[in-house]
């Protein structure tokens, strides 16, 4: 930060919860290098409106009150643009389509779509849309933990029946684990779509941001990123 600071360039200070991949992550090393799909398309974005990206760590939850408190400008976090959210931010134009799935113990064989979650021990991420989901499953007991990795862990010790996620961080935990001993199941509960959220009524942020999306959509360099990350 000091660097772009001394050499006077423009700075977009980002937030993101860098433990959502492949949106955002950092490296076995922990650098503060995040990367993920959010990452190279922020800084695209930052980079088209002739700023610096500058990415802090925040928990999900307490990203908005980052923004809130004007520690951030923007959040970058694979967040689901939903009318509880409109209310208290800005969102950008849709970035990324996603929805809800489900990851089981690999031998389960009780719970095959989320009619079947009645009941049931779920791990979710806080103050996400799938805790708002887990919560109105009836008879349900819901254990909010700070990040996606963190539920997988539950999963794997044992502690809970079943974790809700969004769809593509479910299926990049296991293939980059290599997870053998769980399995995604096929029933999307919804179709969500991501936007980047800015402080509510900080409309000229988000035309330029808006703006800048377009422009990375039709000069191809949207579809880049989306093929490293998502592309076969
Ligand atoms: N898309 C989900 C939401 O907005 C989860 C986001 C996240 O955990 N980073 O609630």
């Amino acid at each position: 930060s000091d660097k772009a600071a001394s050499s006077g360039e423009k700075v977009l200070r980002v937030g993101t919860n860098a433990d959502f991949a492949p949106f955002e992550f950092q490296d076995e090393n922990g650098s503060t290098e995040y990367q993920g799909f959010d990452m190279d398309l922020i800084r695209a974005v930052a980079k088209e409106m002739g700023y610096t990206a500058e990415i802090q760590n925040v928990n999900f939850d307490g990203l908005i009150p980052a923004m809130e408190s004007g520690n951030i400008d923007i959040i970058a976090s694979g967040m689901t643009i939903n009318e509880e959210r409109k209310n208290q931010v800005e969102f950008s134009d849709p970035y990324y389509t996603s929805g809800l799935t489900i990851v089981v113990p690999k031998d389960n064989t009780d719970i095959n779509g989320f009619a079947d979650l009645k009941g049931k021990k779920i791990a979710v991420q806080i103050g996400t849309t799938s805790m708002e989901e887990a919560q109105k499953i009836e008879g349900a007991e819901v254990k909010a933990l700070n990040s996606s990795a963190d539920t997988f862990m539950e999963l794997k010790a044992g502690n809970v029946d079943a974790v809700i996620n969004d769809l593509p961080v479910n299926d990049y935990y296991i293939v980059k684990t290599k997870a053998t001993d769980v399995k995604r199941l096929d029933d999307k509960l919804t179709s969500e779509e991501y936007g980047f959220a800015m402080k509510k009524g900080n409309t000229e942020l988000k035309q330029k941001v808006d703006a800048a999306l377009k422009t990375l959509k039709e000069n191809g360099e949207y579809d880049k990123i989306y093929e490293k990350w998502f592309g076969t």
